[in-house]
């Protein structure tokens, strides 16, 4: 069992009630909110039910670029210029990348990344909210809100007590926790299923199993880290459980099954902006369809939210106005999303025939390859990541205008 440092008995006291911001969720979506905050003079509260990085959420492969241009790079355990992809009877085929992949250890990555952030963190279950936000009478667009009451707070209700802010981050996961709405539970809603392990072992090669006597839609994967590998199964249908295929493949790989690690993975863009809440990553459907690559998205709309929540504490734009910006934002990205999930689809329906082997042989050229990701890491660059480096706090530009 993993050991759980979460604060527990007497020193679960009530959090104390008001901020300038609330985000919840401590993992890549929330710390990389979190960041754009920094020097901003702020009172950011960030909430987890665990502690920074105590809990991993994925196989943690992400493009070296992001990693790097945050200053992440400490985390870095292996990095990959190639895929290899496996197809039924033995069949494999290398795929070379215009880019490189790392595998990197979550819990120094959690770590780096809520160094450079500026806030107060405290452990609580998050369990719901009351809006103070609804939406104009017309109806209308996402994050075309009124205030209901004069301060426009949101209060987000958790095991320790209630805190609120004008400014609340859903960065909660696929739950979706702080939606106004009526959320769709799994296997209805539109999520995938992943599961993996995290044995002792090494290997050279980021790899692919397209192979139907895994899974019927979807793909198994063995990522290298170090001193582990991370072996697992994702299904699009949420309906096909991958706890058997996991088993299969660790044998095939010759790996013991031991700490296991899953959840369901969203494969539909959502709204980024609900009743007055900013939600983002995997609460905002931001895990891209196909790959159920979710860390980069993460980290991507979660700089575009800071960014803009950074705006409102500056006194630029008001609240209402980076509600309207961050949903537009992401809407933005919505039809990339809608082309990937055709995409997955085509997996799904190919995967059990004959063609799909040709599929994978045709993007053993180099050329081919380049060119299809590159334009997939076009959807959330790395140099987004770059841009727009935070401004200086309030006092600070005082302090300068004065000198
Ligand atoms: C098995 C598996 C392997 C994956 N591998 C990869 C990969 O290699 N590369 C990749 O890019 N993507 C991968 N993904 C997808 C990726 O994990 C997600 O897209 C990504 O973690 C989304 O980040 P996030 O910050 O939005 O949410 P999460 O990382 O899920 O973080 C949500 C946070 O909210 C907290 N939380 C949730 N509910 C509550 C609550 N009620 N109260 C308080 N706190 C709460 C959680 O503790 C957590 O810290 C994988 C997914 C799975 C399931």
């Amino acid at each position: 069992m993993p050991v759980r440092a979460t604060k527990r008995g007497a020193e679960r006291t009530p959090l104390d009630g008001s901020w300038d911001v609330v985000i919840c969720g401590a993992s890549f979506a929330g710390l990389a909110v979190a960041r754009e905050l920094r020097a901003s003079d702020a009172r950011v509260l960030v909430l987890d039910r665990y502690e920074i990085g105590e809990r991993q959420t994925s196989a943690c492969a992400a493009p070296t670029q992001w990693l790097v241009n945050l200053g992440l790079d400490g985390a870095i355990q292996q990095t990959f210029s190639s895929l290899l992809v496996h197809a039924p009877r033995g069949r494999s085929f290398r795929w070379s990348l215009p880019w490189t992949f790392s595998t990197f250890d979550y819990r120094t990555l959690c770590a780096l990344l809520a160094a450079q952030g500026d806030f107060t963190f405290e452990t609580a279950k998050i369990s719901g909210r009351t809006g103070f936000a609804v939406r104009n009478a017309s109806g209308a667009a996402p994050g075309d809100v009124t205030p209901r009451n004069a301060s426009g707070d949101v209060t987000v209700h958790t095991d320790r007590g209630d805190v609120s802010a004008p400014l609340v981050v859903d960065a909660l996961g696929w739950r979706r926790v702080l939606s106004a709405e009526a959320n769709v539970q799994p296997p209805r809603a539109r999520l995938s299923r992943g599961l993996e392990i995290h044995p002792d072992g090494n290997g050279r090669d980021l790899e692919l199993w397209l192979d139907p006597r895994y899974v019927r839609a979807g793909y198994g994967w063995s990522f290298p880290a170090d001193t582990e590998v991370r072996v697992g199964v994702g299904s699009f249908e949420p309906r096909d459980h991958v706890k058997e295929p996991t088993l299969a493949l660790a044998r095939e790989v010759d790996v013991p099954a031991v700490r296991f690690q899953g959840n369901w993975i969203p494969h539909q863009i959502r709204a980024a902006v609900d009743d007055g809440v900013f939600f983002v990553g995997d609460s905002a459907g931001h895990c891209l369809p196909t790959t159920a690559e979710g860390i980069r998205t993460a980290l991507y709309f979660g700089i575009a939210c800071g960014r803009e929540l950074r705006a409102v504490l500056d006194g630029q734009r008001t609240r209402e106005e980076v509600l309207a910006r961050y949903a537009a934002f992401s809407g933005e990205h919505a039809w990339k999303f809608g082309a990937l999930l055709k995409v997955q689809n085509a997996v799904g329906r190919l995967n059990p025939t004959p063609l799909m082997p040709l599929v994978l042989r045709a993007l053993t050229s180099r050329r081919l390859a380049h060119w299809a990701f590159e334009h997939y890491l076009a959807i959330a660059p790395p140099s987004f990541a770059l841009a727009g480096e935070p401004l200086p706090s309030p006092r600070a530009r005082a302090a300068a205008a004065a000198a």
